[in-house]
């Protein structure tokens, strides 16, 4: 587990990253990590004294098994109230499969594989997201939408510090700078989303599936916006 900054720190397993924030009215989850890691949050949550029943609020980004996989599993250990974008939830819940990630494109030969694979386990959801500040979210999470990655993929920006953006899948961090990911297409809706990320102001960035960039990120989205075209 890292600290990002006092009260907000990373959880890794594997080639994914969750987010604990830490509050006064419990502990917010930032995705969830893949099915069956419920164990890596509660070894998380012990490192700074808090553990699973302390969890109060799961937001996600979106969905994918390996950000959702364990929400129902700490719901269930917690009692905590799931946040989901409208374009996820139905994916959430079980009601469909969560679309295949884009790079399931590329490599054609991955998608019979990923439809065998099981989903994870449907995950009650109280509250449907979207765009804006609406007071019920824990921590005053701000709702950036940011379809592309997956219909109702969703970034979240907290108000601490100068700010930090909770990125999901909607870009990786190389070297300090902006990029696509491999998970992601060159196509107009994932291009709209970047440039809109870039409209908000945010001193850190932490993604699904790189390092975070701890300053000046806000300035980072808007010079790769700028590539766009
Ligand atoms: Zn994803």
């Amino acid at each position: 587990m890292d600290t990002i900054i006092p009260g907000v720190h990373r959880i890794s397993a594997g080639y994914v990253n969750a987010y604990i924030i830490d509050g006064d009215e419990g502990v917010t989850l930032v995705d969830t990590l893949l099915p069956k890691r419920e164990g890596s949050v509660a070894k998380a949550l012990g490192q700074i004294g808090r553990s699973l029943s302390d969890v109060a609020a799961i937001v996600l980004t979106h969905s994918h098994a390996d950000h959702s996989g364990s929400a129902a599993a700490i719901k269930d250990a917690s009692g905590a109230v799931v946040y989901v974008s409208a374009g996820d939830v139905a994916a959430v819940r079980g009601e469909v499969k969560p679309p295949p990630p884009p790079i399931a494109d590329r490599f054609p030969f991955l998608k019979p594989i990923m439809r065998l694979l099981p989903g994870p386990a449907p995950v009650v959801v109280e509250h449907v997201i979207g765009e804006g500040i609406d007071g019920r979210l824990p921590e005053d999470l701000q709702v950036i939408d940011t379809p592309g990655h997956t219909p109702g993929h969703v970034c979240f920006r907290l108000d601490r510090g100068d700010g930090l953006l909770f990125v999901g899948d909607a870009a990786v961090a190389k070297k300090g700078e902006i990029t696509r990911g491999w998970m992601n297409r060159i196509e107009p809706t994932f291009d709209a989303s970047l440039r809109h990320i870039a409209e908000f102001d945010f001193e850190m960035a932490c993604f699904g599936h790189s390092d975070p960039i701890t300053s000046g990120a806000s300035a980072a989205f808007a010079r790769f916006a700028t590539k766009l075209g």
